[in-house]
């Protein structure tokens, strides 16, 4: 069995098959690339082929190319990775020309074989840029197929032709949001958009394709004509010249120019489109090499795509036997347990929705109403759909109810005490198999299992606000939980399809451990006379979503003072945050808690739009003469997080330097460009690092100190993926 395989038929039509072998989705790899060069070159040669369909055996069409390889094909290049890459990258561009250039004569452009794709369903990446290369795209008409180029979502951008060509198909402009944001389309919208050139029924996919291979059609590209005219206007142009100055503008406003991947993509796209097609090609074959080259472009790929793959896919799962959820048990209506029922439901899972009055049950549940009404206002969702979902969601204060259920999740008030009383309440009616998690954001979970019938089954779900756009869970084993319970979390967690990290209980588990002290080091900065916009723009400008200002307005500064006062009584003197509350704690009695009461760190209108920092900020602590430079502000915000991570992984709260780098994008958002925190150390090297905390402690104090682990790595010249990654694990 090959990937490829092709059969003629009576009339003289090619059709070549897509189907890689032991997948359920096609994935370009190196040897299925040779195997359709060798495919078409047969079926072009062959007098008896009249025109070629290129298809799938698969619903989809194809996912995209297998990312492994562009790793592997870096590695396995010795000492010049670059040519390597450029040169296989160039393979795969004479490949799709020669499939688009299809025998024609160079100089008349007379002759060739028509060649169509025809994709059932998906076709993403690669599995888009061969079919663009053919002469007409058929899809099947299937409004859940997805069509387009997402390679900017890692960190990279279309390399095998697709950035050439939908740009010189479409136009610079047009093509921005399918390049620039990846967007994604249906067959419908996709054809709209002009990406794809007929929608058809299904069951017609390859009679149509066919009928058209054997109309005698007009194959040659706009772009091999000549006269030829980029649509929009080529950047010479004075519309195109609007085009690409507000396009260089609006990347470098929304990256903050940290994302290499989107500055490279529009040089490929300006410089290309100066030049003819073939040298477009390599223009563009020299920046995706650049890219590839690129550290940050390898960490986006390992953790946004290698690494959250495999954790969804249950890398860190326990043996056990299937642990799918039939009915959840949501104790607790507001915020969190609403957004939990309305996710469980959306996954097709029953959902009994509890809490102590009807009313507040009730309210829970019209959540899901409420998300159901904007998903059909905006054509995502049915009426119908809508019935089902709210049918699956029983809403009662009735804990008989719960009775078959097989996972309990509880979301009540961050109380030990309730806590404990809903757990004796729901194991008195729940069976010996069901599994108890409670989603508290700050009580050990060991502690907590102390109410529980069997710790073994006690375990923490932790979901993140707001439930149903946050992808990462977190996963809380306490001292006792068993494999059944963790199997259990983590097949529930692939139900709704987040992506589930797993770690061990200690203060603040992983996510917020490292969340909080990058949030401190913004607030002590203010005490210190740092100027506010110099610290939410250095978070910024390295990549972070928001400045810790700004978090700490979202989250709300009443929160803030709540998790400091429960730190403290636990830490006592150790505790090291002082300078952080003298803040915080006026903020507080001001009434400034942030945009709940419209009104921070940051100004707020009647509406409660932010407006600019807060300016009376300053009579309370002036700002500084002399303010600290960028990278000095952006060091101490980013070895805030992950100097945390780095001691999650020593005290083995994590357990896999994976979980920390996808949970750390997924859960705060960190610098995405850096691959997380441990993928930015090493980047950075150990020994600098350890420098710099050396130095940072000198200045700043001991929250810096260097940990053990990385001390050890720096001497030794280690880096965490080859000490700690999936690679060393196996070895
Ligand atoms: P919330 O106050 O919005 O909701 C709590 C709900 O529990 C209320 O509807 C209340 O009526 C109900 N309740 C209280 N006692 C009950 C009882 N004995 N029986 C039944 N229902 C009861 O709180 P929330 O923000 O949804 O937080 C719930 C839990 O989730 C807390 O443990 C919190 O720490 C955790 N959490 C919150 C966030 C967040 O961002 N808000 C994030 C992660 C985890």
């Amino acid at each position: 069995m090959t990937d490829f395989t092709m059969t003629t038929d009576a009339d003289g039509v090619a059709t070549i098959v897509w189907d890689t072998v032991g997948k359920s989705m096609n994935v370009m790899s190196r040897d299925s690339m040779g195997l359709l060069s060798d495919l078409l070159d047969s079926a072009l040669a062959d007098e008896a082929v009249k025109g070629i369909i290129i298809t799938s055996g698969k619903d989809s069409f194809a996912g995209g190319m297998d990312l492994n390889v562009l790793a592997s094909i870096r590695d396995e290049s010795g000492d010049n990775p670059a040519q390597g890459l450029f040169d296989f990258t160039m393979n795969g561009h004479h490949m799709l020309r020669k499939l688009e250039r299809a025998g024609m004569d160079p100089k008349t452009n007379k002759g060739g074989k028509p060649i169509a794709a025809a994709l059932p369903g998906t076709a993403l990446g690669i599995g888009l840029e061969v079919p663009l290369a053919c002469h007409r795209i058929f899809a099947a008409d299937n409004p859940k197929a997805k069509i387009g180029l997402p390679e900017i979502m890692v960190g990279i951008f279309p390399g095998a032709g697709g950035t050439t060509r939908l740009v010189r198909k479409l136009g610079a402009m047009a093509a921005s949001p399918l390049l620039l944001e990846g967007k994604l389309n249906n067959p419908q919208k996709a054809k709209a958009a002009g990406v794809i050139d007929e929608v058809v029924p299904a069951d017609e996919l390859l009679a149509k394709a066919k009928e058209w291979v054997l109309s005698e059609p007009k194959i040659v590209k706009p772009w091999d004509e000549k006269g030829y005219k980029m649509p929009g206007g080529a950047p010479y142009h004075p519309a195109g010249f609007m085009t690409y100055v507000g396009a260089s503008a609006m990347v470098n406003g929304k990256t903050q120019g940290v994302y290499p991947a989107a500055k490279a993509l529009l040089s490929a796209v300006y410089e290309g489109a100066l030049v003819p097609f073939d040298q477009a090609l390599k223009i563009e074959a020299r920046w995706f090499t650049h890219i590839l080259m690129n550290p940050s472009s390898s960490a986006m790929i390992r953790s946004l795509f290698i690494n959250k793959e495999a954790l969804e896919k249950g890398a860190n799962r326990p043996e056990a036997p299937d642990q799918k959820v039939k009915q959840v048990g949501v104790i607790g209506a507001g915020m969190m347990g609403a957004g939990i029922a309305l996710v469980s439901a959306l996954a097709g899972i029953k959902v009994v929705l509890i809490d102590s009055t009807q009313e507040a049950a009730d309210k829970g549940k019209s959540y899901t109403t409420a998300y159901m009404d904007k998903g059909i206002s905006r054509k995502k969702a049915t009426e119908e759909k809508k019935a089902a979902v709210l049918d699956l969601i029983n809403a009662t204060t009735d804990y008989d109810a719960l009775k078959g259920c097989d996972l309990i999740i509880e979301a009540v008030f961050e109380d030990v005490g309730v806590k404990a009383d809903v757990t004796a309440k729901v194991q008195a009616v729940t069976g010996p198999d069901c599994i108890f998690a409670t989603n508290t954001s700050t009580l050990p979970i060991t502690e907590l299992a102390k109410a529980a019938a069997d710790p073994e089954k006690f375990i923490g779900i932790h979901f993140f606000s707001p439930v149903d756009k946050m992808l990462l869970v977190e996963i809380i084993k306490g001292k006792q939980t068993g494999p059944v319970a963790v199997a259990k979390a983590l097949d529930y967690v692939r139900q709704i399809r987040k992506t589930p990290i797993v770690v061990n209980d200690e203060r603040f588990f992983y996510a917020n451990r490292c969340i909080i002290p990058y949030i401190n080091e913004g607030i002590r900065m203010v005490k210190e006379g740092v100027a506010p916009a110099l610290i939410e723009n250095a978070a910024k400008l390295v990549g972070m979503p928001l400045g810790p200002l700004q978090l700490t307005d979202e989250t709300s500064i009443d929160l803030g003072v709540k998790i400091a006062k429960a730190t403290k009584a636990a830490m006592g003197d150790a505790y090291p945050n002082a300078e952080v509350d003298d803040v915080l704690f006026w903020m507080f009695d001001e009434g400034r808690l942030g945009r709940k009461s419209n009104a921070g760190f940051y100004a707020y209108d009647d509406k409660g739009k932010r407006q600019g920092l807060w300016d009376a900020l300053g009579a309370r602590y002036p700002v500084a003469g002399a303010q600290p430079d960028l990278i000095t502000v952006q060091h101490r915000l980013l070895f805030a997080q992950v100097l945390e991570a780095v001691r999650a992984l020593e005290e083995g709260v994590l357990e896999d330097i994976r979980e920390g780098d996808v949970g750390a994008i997924l859960g705060w958002g960190f610098a995405p460009w850096s691959g997380g925190p441990f993928s930015w150390l090493d980047i950075i090297g150990a020994p600098y690092a350890a420098e710099r905390c050396d130095q940072l402690t000198e200045q700043f104090g001991e929250r810096f100190k260097t940990p053990d682990l990385l001390r050890e790595m720096a001497d030794k010249g280690q880096s965490f993926y080859k000490r700690f990654g999936a690679d060393a694990k196996a070895a």
